[in-house]
């Protein structure tokens, strides 16, 4: 088995439990903070670790343009590269070529897209995605989908369902073949390409716009046979499916169906936090994950709030990963038991009160909002690391709440009444 997955308590529609991968252990519902570039900006691995953070988001798309796959790969994929134990989730690219707009072509076979770096002409499957994300080496990986626009109607949401899932196939079928090439498998030494590490130059159509079959391909980018990798390991990556269908809840049905008959050991539901009204995304969530099995881990992506993170995890998301806490920071706007703050306004130049009484982060224990304004409005370095540090505190702090809450049977409770109580 690539992952265990157990629910130890269900209350109502939520679950706590754990999920077993290659990388250790994560408790569930889970916060996945996002390290898009191998990094989450501003904070060293140790403090991330000290925080109890249990798994990392990693970007695909960004990672693949720079250092680029087969860098990451000849450290043993991403832990080695940043030196993180911990487990490790990437995303498909899907998205973020998605985002991209102007810059992007889809077609049956994949999308041609422009670098945002500079400008140059690339070209990611379903194959090639796998490819990418197998020498990246993370723990669970995404199949690569086709992330609906907003608005869409239900022609075009269906036409987009439908791609996504012969995708999915795609997906299943590439990570199948060579899922034994992840190169924490092999003994990897620092620096030397693995058996599986892909040459940026023959992988399936990885960096030049041209497509070729990587399906069978057996052979080194040397040509030599690939080594024979050790059947005896049961640890391997794990492949997630990705239901979309945009706001159509007729359409999100029938692709979570779907995608649950080609069968992958966890599920995320994608295409939300898209420009619709909030509301929305509440009720696609809520519809979605009823066709959704009861024992599979739900991951829903790039979503939300303090306060939508708690509610979806009352509805039964077991993970959830966001910019906003990280890139909310970085802007001087700061999550508290109390609410938002905007640090840089000047009522708090003289406040002597730590940013939140409540939080037990090192932050908030040390010192005070008028220091913390100070470095914000001086520009200081220190200011990114200090509100990041305190926001993802929050959110993890959040979670571990949440936990508690539902292992003690309760109903699901708001924010500030999980806040409201100290935890053992
Ligand atoms: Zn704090």
């Amino acid at each position: 088995m690539p992952i265990d997955f157990r629910i130890e308590t269900a209350s109502k529609l939520a679950r706590a439990g754990r999920l077993l991968t290659p990388h250790g252990e994560i408790e569930t519902p889970v916060f996945m903070p996002v390290g898009t570039a191998a990094t989450v900006k501003g904070m060293p691995q140790d403090i991330l670790e000290a925080l109890g953070v249990q798994i990392l988001l990693g970007n695909t798309y960004h990672l693949y343009l720079r250092p680029g796959v087969e860098t990451v790969c000849k450290f043993g994929g991403l832990h080695g590269f940043m030196a993180w134990p911990r487990a490790i989730l990437t995303d498909s690219g899907g998205f973020q070529v998605f985002s991209l707009n102007e810059l992007r072509k889809v077609t049956e076979e994949g999308v041609t897209f422009r670098s945002h770096l500079d400008g140059s002409s690339h070209f990611f499957n379903p194959e090639s995605s796998m490819a990418a994300q197998i020498g990246l080496g993370a723990d669970i990986i995404m199949a690569f989908d086709e992330c609906t626009e907003y608005p869409a109607d239900r022609a075009r949401t269906k036409a987009s369902m439908e791609l996504t899932l012969r995708w999915a196939e795609r997906s299943k079928k590439y990570f199948e073949e060579h899922k034994h090439e992840v190169p924490w498998r092999s003994n990897v030494h620092v620096g030397t390409a693995a058996p599986g590490c892909p040459s940026e130059r023959s992988s399936p159509g990885l960096d030049d716009g041209v497509r070729e079959d990587g399906q069978k391909s057996s052979l080194r980018p040397d040509g030599q046979p690939r080594a024979a990798v050790p059947t005896c390991s049961e640890k391997h990556q794990s492949l997630f499916g990705i239901v979309q269908g945009g706001m159509d809840l007729e359409v999100r049905k029938e692709s979570a169906e779907r995608t649950v008959e080609i069968g992958f050991p966890g599920y995320a539901i994608g295409g939300l936090s898209v420009g619709e009204p909030r509301e929305r995304t509440r009720e696609v969530v809520a519809a979605t994950l009823k066709h959704l099995p009861k024992d599979k881990p739900r991951y829903l992506m790039g979503v939300g709030t303090p306060e939508e993170i708690v509610e979806y995890a009352s509805f039964g998301v077991d993970m959830m990963d966001c910019v906003l806490p990280t890139r909310a920071a970085r802007h001087g706007l700061l999550f508290t038991s109390e609410g938002k703050i905007s640090i840089k306004q000047a009522r708090y130049a003289q406040d002597p009160a730590p940013l939140d009484a409540n939080c037990a982060c090192r932050v908030c224990q040390r010192y005070s909002r008028a220091y913390l304004r100070h470095l914000y409005a001086s520009n200081e370095v220190l200011a990114q690391v200090l509100n990041t540090l305190h926001n993802l505190s929050f959110y993890l702090d959040t979670m571990r709440r949440v936990r508690h809450s539902i292992r003690l049977g309760e109903e699901s409770r708001s924010l500030a009444s999980l806040w409201s109580q100290p935890l053992p």
